[in-house]
Protein backbone atom coordinates (compact mmCIF):
# COMPACT_ATOMS: atom_id res chain seq x y z
CA UNK A 1 0.00 0.00 0.00
CA UNK A 2 1.11 3.35 -0.86
CA UNK A 3 0.40 6.75 0.65
CA UNK A 4 -0.45 8.56 -2.60
CA UNK A 5 -1.17 7.09 -6.41
CA UNK A 6 -1.22 9.53 -9.47
CA UNK A 7 -2.64 8.68 -12.04
CA UNK A 8 -1.33 10.91 -15.30
CA UNK A 9 2.34 11.96 -15.84
CA UNK A 10 1.59 14.89 -17.50
CA UNK A 11 2.17 18.63 -16.98
CA UNK A 12 -1.01 18.08 -13.92
CA UNK A 13 0.43 14.80 -12.77
CA UNK A 14 3.88 16.27 -13.31
CA UNK A 15 3.20 19.01 -10.98
CA UNK A 16 1.30 16.97 -8.17
CA UNK A 17 4.30 14.74 -7.88
CA UNK A 18 6.54 18.23 -7.29
CA UNK A 19 4.17 19.11 -4.19
CA UNK A 20 3.60 15.82 -2.73
CA UNK A 21 7.28 15.91 -2.48
CA UNK A 22 8.08 19.21 -1.47
CA UNK A 23 4.93 20.71 -0.05
CA UNK A 24 4.15 17.54 1.98
CA UNK A 25 7.72 16.19 2.74
CA UNK A 26 6.29 12.51 1.00
CA UNK A 27 8.90 10.45 0.00
CA UNK A 28 9.02 9.41 -3.44
CA UNK A 29 8.51 5.33 -2.03
CA UNK A 30 5.37 6.59 -1.02
CA UNK A 31 4.26 7.45 -4.18
CA UNK A 32 2.80 5.32 -7.46
CA UNK A 33 2.67 7.64 -10.52
CA UNK A 34 1.60 5.63 -13.16
CA UNK A 35 0.62 6.91 -16.79
CA UNK A 36 1.28 4.74 -19.81
CA UNK A 37 4.42 6.27 -21.12
CA UNK A 38 8.57 5.46 -19.96
CA UNK A 39 8.72 8.57 -18.65
CA UNK A 40 6.96 11.96 -17.41
CA UNK A 41 5.93 14.65 -19.69
CA UNK A 42 5.56 12.22 -22.82
CA UNK A 43 2.70 13.90 -24.16
CA UNK A 44 3.26 17.19 -23.71
CA UNK A 45 5.92 16.35 -25.53
CA UNK A 46 4.65 14.63 -28.25
CA UNK A 47 2.28 17.74 -28.92
CA UNK A 48 4.68 20.41 -28.48
CA UNK A 49 6.86 18.85 -30.40
CA UNK A 50 4.18 17.59 -33.41
CA UNK A 51 3.97 21.27 -34.00
CA UNK A 52 7.53 22.43 -33.67
CA UNK A 53 6.14 24.67 -30.53
CA UNK A 54 9.18 27.32 -29.98
CA UNK A 55 7.52 29.18 -26.71
CA UNK A 56 5.18 28.45 -23.87
CA UNK A 57 1.74 30.79 -24.29
CA UNK A 58 1.58 31.26 -20.98
CA UNK A 59 4.65 33.32 -18.53
CA UNK A 60 7.30 31.94 -16.42
CA UNK A 61 5.72 31.65 -13.28
CA UNK A 62 3.61 28.96 -14.39
CA UNK A 63 5.95 26.14 -14.48
CA UNK A 64 5.53 22.20 -12.52
CA UNK A 65 7.33 23.50 -9.31
CA UNK A 66 6.57 24.67 -6.00
CA UNK A 67 7.62 27.82 -5.73
CA UNK A 68 6.54 31.02 -8.46
CA UNK A 69 10.47 31.61 -8.97
CA UNK A 70 11.96 28.51 -9.24
CA UNK A 71 12.01 28.02 -13.09
CA UNK A 72 13.65 32.16 -13.47
CA UNK A 73 16.47 31.04 -10.82
CA UNK A 74 17.13 27.94 -12.62
CA UNK A 75 17.34 29.84 -16.25
CA UNK A 76 19.34 32.41 -14.64
CA UNK A 77 22.06 29.51 -12.94
CA UNK A 78 21.54 27.71 -16.48
CA UNK A 79 21.67 30.46 -19.38
CA UNK A 80 24.63 28.12 -20.41
CA UNK A 81 22.85 25.38 -21.39
CA UNK A 82 20.25 27.13 -23.55
CA UNK A 83 20.48 27.63 -27.45
CA UNK A 84 18.27 31.13 -27.38
CA UNK A 85 17.15 33.18 -24.47
CA UNK A 86 15.07 31.34 -21.68
CA UNK A 87 12.13 34.23 -21.70
CA UNK A 88 10.92 36.79 -24.02
CA UNK A 89 8.33 39.53 -24.19
CA UNK A 90 6.62 41.60 -21.60
CA UNK A 91 5.11 38.40 -19.87
CA UNK A 92 8.30 36.43 -19.98
CA UNK A 93 7.14 33.61 -22.13
CA UNK A 94 9.25 30.61 -21.48
CA UNK A 95 10.87 28.62 -24.23
CA UNK A 96 10.02 25.80 -24.49
CA UNK A 97 13.92 24.19 -24.40
CA UNK A 98 13.98 26.14 -20.93
CA UNK A 99 10.48 24.98 -19.83
CA UNK A 100 11.34 21.50 -20.56
CA UNK A 101 14.79 21.52 -19.07
CA UNK A 102 13.52 22.82 -16.00
CA UNK A 103 10.84 20.27 -15.65
CA UNK A 104 13.04 17.61 -16.42
CA UNK A 105 15.59 18.60 -13.59
CA UNK A 106 12.96 19.56 -11.22
CA UNK A 107 11.53 15.94 -11.66
CA UNK A 108 14.74 14.54 -11.62
CA UNK A 109 15.76 16.03 -8.33
CA UNK A 110 13.02 14.70 -6.82
CA UNK A 111 13.85 11.02 -7.78
CA UNK A 112 11.06 10.16 -10.09
CA UNK A 113 11.57 7.02 -10.94
CA UNK A 114 11.12 5.72 -7.81
CA UNK A 115 7.92 6.46 -7.96
CA UNK A 116 6.65 5.81 -11.80
CA UNK A 117 4.86 3.13 -12.79
CA UNK A 118 4.33 2.19 -16.32
CA UNK A 119 0.74 1.16 -17.38
CA UNK A 120 -2.84 2.17 -18.51
CA UNK A 121 -5.40 2.31 -15.01
CA UNK A 122 -8.45 0.47 -16.36
CA UNK A 123 -10.28 -0.15 -13.21
CA UNK A 124 -10.09 2.60 -9.81
CA UNK A 125 -12.27 1.47 -6.83
CA UNK A 126 -13.01 1.82 -3.21
CA UNK A 127 -11.51 -0.78 -0.77
CA UNK A 128 -13.35 -2.02 3.04
CA UNK A 129 -10.34 -0.05 4.60
CA UNK A 130 -11.15 3.28 3.08
CA UNK A 131 -8.15 3.52 0.70
CA UNK A 132 -7.96 2.59 -3.12
CA UNK A 133 -7.23 -0.24 -5.43
CA UNK A 134 -6.36 0.43 -8.94
CA UNK A 135 -5.90 -2.07 -11.65
CA UNK A 136 -3.77 -1.45 -14.35
CA UNK A 137 -3.90 -3.03 -18.05
CA UNK A 138 -0.91 -5.36 -16.93
CA UNK A 139 -3.33 -6.91 -14.68
CA UNK A 140 -0.95 -5.26 -11.80
CA UNK A 141 -2.72 -3.93 -8.92
CA UNK A 142 -1.96 -1.11 -6.32
CA UNK A 143 -3.32 -0.23 -2.94
CA UNK A 144 -3.30 3.50 -2.02
CA UNK A 145 -4.80 5.53 0.67
CA UNK A 146 -4.88 8.47 -1.74
CA UNK A 147 -5.74 8.79 -5.60
CA UNK A 148 -4.72 11.77 -8.14
CA UNK A 149 -7.14 11.84 -10.98
CA UNK A 150 -4.97 14.05 -13.42
CA UNK A 151 -5.64 12.28 -16.91
CA UNK A 152 -5.71 14.78 -18.88
CA UNK A 153 -7.84 15.12 -22.32
CA UNK A 154 -5.43 13.91 -24.59
CA UNK A 155 -6.69 10.70 -24.40
CA UNK A 156 -9.88 11.67 -26.89
CA UNK A 157 -8.55 13.84 -29.47
CA UNK A 158 -11.65 15.58 -31.73
CA UNK A 159 -12.11 13.94 -34.90
CA UNK A 160 -14.36 15.40 -37.62
CA UNK A 161 -17.43 12.82 -37.74
CA UNK A 162 -16.51 12.89 -41.66
CA UNK A 163 -12.96 11.61 -41.13
CA UNK A 164 -10.93 8.85 -39.83
CA UNK A 165 -7.36 9.58 -39.82
CA UNK A 166 -5.15 6.76 -40.55
CA UNK A 167 -1.31 6.74 -41.99
CA UNK A 168 -2.25 5.15 -45.32
CA UNK A 169 -4.90 7.82 -45.88
CA UNK A 170 -2.50 10.70 -45.42
CA UNK A 171 -4.83 12.12 -42.79
CA UNK A 172 -3.37 12.48 -39.32
CA UNK A 173 -4.49 14.51 -35.94
CA UNK A 174 -1.50 16.58 -35.29
CA UNK A 175 -1.54 15.57 -31.89
CA UNK A 176 -1.73 11.61 -32.60
CA UNK A 177 1.08 9.52 -32.16
CA UNK A 178 1.06 8.82 -35.65
CA UNK A 179 1.63 12.13 -36.89
CA UNK A 180 5.20 12.48 -39.10
CA UNK A 181 6.74 15.48 -39.07
CA UNK A 182 5.37 18.01 -40.68
CA UNK A 183 8.37 19.88 -42.35
CA UNK A 184 8.95 16.86 -44.08
CA UNK A 185 5.95 16.42 -45.61
CA UNK A 186 5.67 17.35 -49.51
CA UNK A 187 2.62 18.27 -52.14
CA UNK A 188 -0.17 19.93 -51.22
CA UNK A 189 -1.05 20.00 -47.26
CA UNK A 190 -4.68 21.25 -45.69
CA UNK A 191 -4.91 22.41 -42.22
CA UNK A 192 -8.15 21.64 -40.58
CA UNK A 193 -8.58 24.43 -37.45
CA UNK A 194 -8.35 27.89 -37.00
CA UNK A 195 -6.74 28.32 -33.75
CA UNK A 196 -2.57 28.47 -32.53
CA UNK A 197 -2.52 24.77 -33.67
CA UNK A 198 -3.64 25.05 -36.73
CA UNK A 199 -1.44 28.09 -37.08
CA UNK A 200 1.88 26.26 -35.76
CA UNK A 201 0.94 23.60 -38.19
CA UNK A 202 0.49 25.33 -41.26
CA UNK A 203 3.53 27.78 -40.43
CA UNK A 204 5.26 24.43 -40.00
CA UNK A 205 4.12 22.53 -43.39
CA UNK A 206 4.91 25.87 -44.61
CA UNK A 207 8.53 26.41 -44.09
CA UNK A 208 8.76 22.89 -44.68
CA UNK A 209 8.29 20.59 -47.92
CA UNK A 210 4.66 21.23 -48.83
CA UNK A 211 4.56 22.80 -52.16
CA UNK A 212 1.23 24.70 -50.90
CA UNK A 213 -0.17 25.10 -47.61
CA UNK A 214 -4.26 25.27 -47.28
CA UNK A 215 -5.65 26.95 -43.79
CA UNK A 216 -9.43 25.50 -43.52
CA UNK A 217 -9.83 27.66 -40.43
CA UNK A 218 -13.47 27.62 -40.17
CA UNK A 219 -13.80 31.21 -38.96
CA UNK A 220 -11.96 34.74 -39.05
CA UNK A 221 -8.58 34.05 -37.59
CA UNK A 222 -8.81 35.18 -33.50
CA UNK A 223 -6.51 36.90 -32.16
CA UNK A 224 -6.22 36.31 -28.36
CA UNK A 225 -2.96 36.88 -26.26
CA UNK A 226 -3.79 34.15 -23.55
CA UNK A 227 -6.37 31.16 -23.77
CA UNK A 228 -8.51 32.62 -21.53
CA UNK A 229 -8.27 36.48 -19.78
CA UNK A 230 -5.88 36.94 -17.05
CA UNK A 231 -8.15 37.80 -14.49
CA UNK A 232 -9.04 34.67 -14.46
CA UNK A 233 -5.71 33.46 -12.82
CA UNK A 234 -6.78 35.81 -9.86
CA UNK A 235 -10.37 37.19 -7.50
CA UNK A 236 -11.41 39.23 -10.90
CA UNK A 237 -13.54 36.46 -12.17
CA UNK A 238 -13.15 33.53 -10.11
CA UNK A 239 -14.58 35.32 -6.98
CA UNK A 240 -18.14 35.70 -8.84
CA UNK A 241 -17.92 32.19 -10.63
CA UNK A 242 -17.06 30.38 -6.99
CA UNK A 243 -20.49 32.53 -6.07
CA UNK A 244 -21.94 30.59 -8.51
CA UNK A 245 -23.66 27.27 -7.50
CA UNK A 246 -25.45 26.34 -9.94
CA UNK A 247 -22.90 23.68 -12.29
CA UNK A 248 -24.77 23.87 -15.59
CA UNK A 249 -24.53 28.03 -15.51
CA UNK A 250 -20.81 27.04 -14.83
CA UNK A 251 -20.04 25.38 -17.36
CA UNK A 252 -21.94 28.33 -19.80
CA UNK A 253 -19.63 30.42 -17.85
CA UNK A 254 -16.20 28.12 -18.68
CA UNK A 255 -17.06 27.77 -22.55
CA UNK A 256 -17.58 31.13 -22.81
CA UNK A 257 -14.67 32.46 -21.22
CA UNK A 258 -12.20 29.98 -22.99
CA UNK A 259 -10.68 31.77 -26.08
CA UNK A 260 -10.96 28.21 -27.98
CA UNK A 261 -9.56 28.65 -31.94
CA UNK A 262 -8.17 31.89 -31.18
CA UNK A 263 -3.50 32.41 -31.85
CA UNK A 264 -1.35 35.04 -30.01
CA UNK A 265 -0.56 37.87 -32.36
CA UNK A 266 2.76 36.69 -33.67
CA UNK A 267 1.40 33.54 -35.24
CA UNK A 268 -1.61 35.68 -36.68
CA UNK A 269 1.43 38.17 -38.24
CA UNK A 270 2.73 35.42 -39.36
CA UNK A 271 0.29 33.77 -41.07
CA UNK A 272 -0.54 37.11 -42.81
CA UNK A 273 2.84 37.33 -44.14
CA UNK A 274 2.92 33.23 -45.33
CA UNK A 275 -0.55 34.22 -47.13
CA UNK A 276 0.80 37.51 -48.69
CA UNK A 277 3.60 35.65 -49.69
CA UNK A 278 1.56 32.72 -51.72
CA UNK A 279 2.62 30.05 -49.70
CA UNK A 280 -0.86 29.60 -47.78
CA UNK A 281 -4.41 30.08 -48.32
CA UNK A 282 -6.62 30.78 -46.12
CA UNK A 283 -10.02 29.61 -46.31
CA UNK A 284 -12.58 30.74 -43.29
CA UNK A 285 -15.59 28.24 -44.87
CA UNK A 286 -16.39 25.37 -42.62
CA UNK A 287 -15.14 22.07 -44.21
CA UNK A 288 -18.01 19.98 -44.63
CA UNK A 289 -17.18 16.34 -46.24
CA UNK A 290 -14.28 14.78 -47.38
CA UNK A 291 -13.30 12.15 -49.05
CA UNK A 292 -10.82 10.40 -51.12
CA UNK A 293 -9.49 8.79 -54.25
CA UNK A 294 -5.92 9.82 -55.38
CA UNK A 295 -5.80 12.91 -52.97
CA UNK A 296 -8.37 14.13 -50.30
CA UNK A 297 -11.56 15.86 -51.86
CA UNK A 298 -12.99 18.80 -48.81
CA UNK A 299 -15.97 20.16 -48.99
CA UNK A 300 -16.36 23.65 -47.62
CA UNK A 301 -19.53 24.65 -46.54
CA UNK A 302 -20.32 28.01 -49.27
CA UNK A 303 -19.86 24.98 -51.80
CA UNK A 304 -16.59 25.34 -52.87
CA UNK A 305 -13.71 22.22 -52.98
CA UNK A 306 -10.30 21.77 -51.56
CA UNK A 307 -7.56 19.32 -52.92
CA UNK A 308 -4.78 17.87 -50.57
CA UNK A 309 -2.31 15.53 -50.64
CA UNK A 310 -2.22 15.34 -46.54
CA UNK A 311 -4.96 16.38 -44.31
CA UNK A 312 -3.89 17.20 -40.89
CA UNK A 313 -6.69 17.79 -38.14
CA UNK A 314 -5.62 20.55 -35.70
CA UNK A 315 -9.11 20.29 -33.94
CA UNK A 316 -8.06 19.93 -30.67
CA UNK A 317 -9.30 17.40 -28.17
CA UNK A 318 -13.30 16.42 -27.43
CA UNK A 319 -14.65 18.00 -24.33
CA UNK A 320 -16.34 14.88 -22.90
CA UNK A 321 -15.56 13.87 -19.55
CA UNK A 322 -12.07 12.48 -19.53
CA UNK A 323 -11.62 8.80 -18.32
CA UNK A 324 -15.57 8.37 -18.30
CA UNK A 325 -15.23 4.70 -19.60
CA UNK A 326 -13.86 3.37 -16.63
CA UNK A 327 -14.65 6.17 -14.13
CA UNK A 328 -18.51 5.32 -14.10
CA UNK A 329 -18.03 1.89 -12.48
CA UNK A 330 -16.63 4.13 -9.41
CA UNK A 331 -19.11 6.45 -9.79
CA UNK A 332 -22.10 4.26 -9.65
CA UNK A 333 -20.63 2.88 -6.91
CA UNK A 334 -19.35 5.03 -4.68
CA UNK A 335 -22.33 7.89 -5.68
CA UNK A 336 -19.80 10.07 -6.85
CA UNK A 337 -21.66 13.59 -7.65
CA UNK A 338 -21.01 14.72 -11.32
CA UNK A 339 -22.86 17.70 -12.87
CA UNK A 340 -25.36 17.54 -16.12
CA UNK A 341 -22.76 18.25 -18.36
CA UNK A 342 -20.95 14.81 -17.01
CA UNK A 343 -18.30 16.35 -15.13
CA UNK A 344 -17.51 16.25 -11.57
CA UNK A 345 -18.89 17.85 -8.74
CA UNK A 346 -15.80 18.48 -6.06
CA UNK A 347 -14.98 19.80 -2.44
CA UNK A 348 -13.84 23.69 -3.40
CA UNK A 349 -11.66 23.29 -0.23
CA UNK A 350 -9.60 20.47 -1.06
CA UNK A 351 -10.88 18.95 -4.83
CA UNK A 352 -11.90 15.93 -3.38
CA UNK A 353 -14.51 14.12 -5.42
CA UNK A 354 -14.84 11.37 -2.40
CA UNK A 355 -12.62 10.67 0.80
CA UNK A 356 -8.77 10.06 -0.35
CA UNK A 357 -9.98 10.90 -4.54
CA UNK A 358 -8.87 14.15 -5.94
CA UNK A 359 -9.03 15.75 -8.96
CA UNK A 360 -6.94 18.30 -11.40
CA UNK A 361 -7.12 19.24 -15.19
CA UNK A 362 -10.18 19.13 -17.01
CA UNK A 363 -11.93 16.89 -14.52
CA UNK A 364 -11.35 19.63 -11.67
CA UNK A 365 -12.83 22.73 -13.85
CA UNK A 366 -16.23 22.92 -12.77
CA UNK A 367 -14.34 24.48 -9.36
CA UNK A 368 -10.50 26.00 -10.75
CA UNK A 369 -12.45 27.76 -13.45
CA UNK A 370 -11.13 27.68 -17.17
CA UNK A 371 -7.71 28.05 -16.47
CA UNK A 372 -7.43 24.60 -14.40
CA UNK A 373 -6.55 22.80 -17.93
CA UNK A 374 -3.31 24.69 -18.25
CA UNK A 375 -0.42 25.46 -16.27
CA UNK A 376 -1.94 27.64 -13.52
CA UNK A 377 -4.42 25.69 -12.71
CA UNK A 378 -1.99 22.50 -12.43
CA UNK A 379 -0.29 24.85 -10.18
CA UNK A 380 -3.67 26.04 -8.13
CA UNK A 381 -5.01 22.26 -7.89
CA UNK A 382 -1.73 20.90 -6.54
CA UNK A 383 -1.47 23.75 -3.98
CA UNK A 384 -5.33 23.42 -2.97
CA UNK A 385 -4.83 19.22 -2.49
CA UNK A 386 -1.62 19.81 -0.64
CA UNK A 387 -3.06 22.92 1.43
CA UNK A 388 -5.78 20.24 2.86
CA UNK A 389 -3.12 17.52 4.12
CA UNK A 390 -1.10 17.46 7.25
CA UNK A 391 2.42 17.97 6.44
CA UNK A 392 4.99 15.17 6.86
CA UNK A 393 8.22 15.33 7.75
CA UNK A 394 10.86 17.14 5.08
CA UNK A 395 11.65 15.35 1.73
CA UNK A 396 14.61 13.52 1.76
C1 LIG B 1 0.63 22.05 -28.03
C2 LIG B 1 0.12 22.54 -26.71
C3 LIG B 1 0.66 23.67 -26.14
C4 LIG B 1 0.19 24.14 -24.90
N1 LIG B 1 0.77 25.24 -24.37
C5 LIG B 1 0.37 25.66 -23.15
C6 LIG B 1 1.01 26.79 -22.55
O1 LIG B 1 1.88 27.44 -23.12
N2 LIG B 1 0.62 27.13 -21.29
C7 LIG B 1 -0.36 26.46 -20.61
O2 LIG B 1 -0.66 26.82 -19.46
N3 LIG B 1 -1.00 25.42 -21.18
C8 LIG B 1 -0.66 25.00 -22.42
N4 LIG B 1 -1.29 23.92 -22.99
C9 LIG B 1 -2.46 23.33 -22.30
C10 LIG B 1 -2.10 22.35 -21.16
O3 LIG B 1 -1.28 22.94 -20.21
C11 LIG B 1 -1.43 21.11 -21.70
O4 LIG B 1 -2.31 20.46 -22.58
C12 LIG B 1 -1.00 20.12 -20.62
O5 LIG B 1 -0.08 19.25 -21.20
C13 LIG B 1 -2.14 19.33 -20.01
O6 LIG B 1 -1.56 18.48 -19.06
P1 LIG B 1 -2.31 17.23 -18.44
O7 LIG B 1 -1.39 16.62 -17.46
O8 LIG B 1 -3.66 17.64 -17.98
O9 LIG B 1 -2.62 16.29 -19.66
P2 LIG B 1 -1.73 15.26 -20.52
O10 LIG B 1 -0.49 15.87 -21.00
O11 LIG B 1 -2.68 14.70 -21.52
O12 LIG B 1 -1.32 14.15 -19.47
C14 LIG B 1 -2.25 13.24 -18.95
C15 LIG B 1 -1.57 11.92 -18.85
O13 LIG B 1 -2.47 11.01 -18.24
C16 LIG B 1 -2.35 9.77 -18.89
N5 LIG B 1 -3.56 8.98 -18.66
C17 LIG B 1 -4.82 9.21 -19.12
N6 LIG B 1 -5.63 8.21 -18.75
C18 LIG B 1 -4.87 7.35 -18.02
C19 LIG B 1 -5.14 6.11 -17.38
N7 LIG B 1 -6.35 5.55 -17.42
N8 LIG B 1 -4.12 5.49 -16.74
C20 LIG B 1 -2.87 6.04 -16.70
N9 LIG B 1 -2.58 7.20 -17.29
C21 LIG B 1 -3.56 7.84 -17.96
C22 LIG B 1 -2.17 10.15 -20.35
O14 LIG B 1 -1.62 9.09 -21.10
C23 LIG B 1 -1.21 11.33 -20.21
O15 LIG B 1 0.13 10.91 -20.21
C24 LIG B 1 -0.86 23.45 -24.23
C25 LIG B 1 -1.41 22.31 -24.82
C26 LIG B 1 -0.93 21.86 -26.04
C27 LIG B 1 -1.55 20.63 -26.64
Amino acid sequence: MVEWLIIGGGIHGSTMFTHLRKMLGVKASQIAWVDPAEEPLAVWKRCTSAVHMTDLRSPGVHHIDTTPFSFIHYAKENRHLFERAPFSGHYKHPSLEAFDMHADATLEDLNWRESWVQGNVVKLQRTSENGWFVLLNSKHGIHARQVILAIGASEAPNIPNFLKPDRASGCYHVFSQEMPSIPKLTGQVAVIGGGITGAQAALAASQGSAAHVTLASGKDLQIQRFDSDPGWLGPKYMKAFNKEKDTTVRRDILTKARHRGSMPRKFYQMLKQHIKDGRITLSEQRVTNASQTQSWQLELADGEALEADHLLLATGFQQKMPGKSWLQPLIDDCDLSTAPCGYPIVDSENLAWHQGLYVMGPLAELELGPVSRNIAGAQRAARRICASQPALVHAE
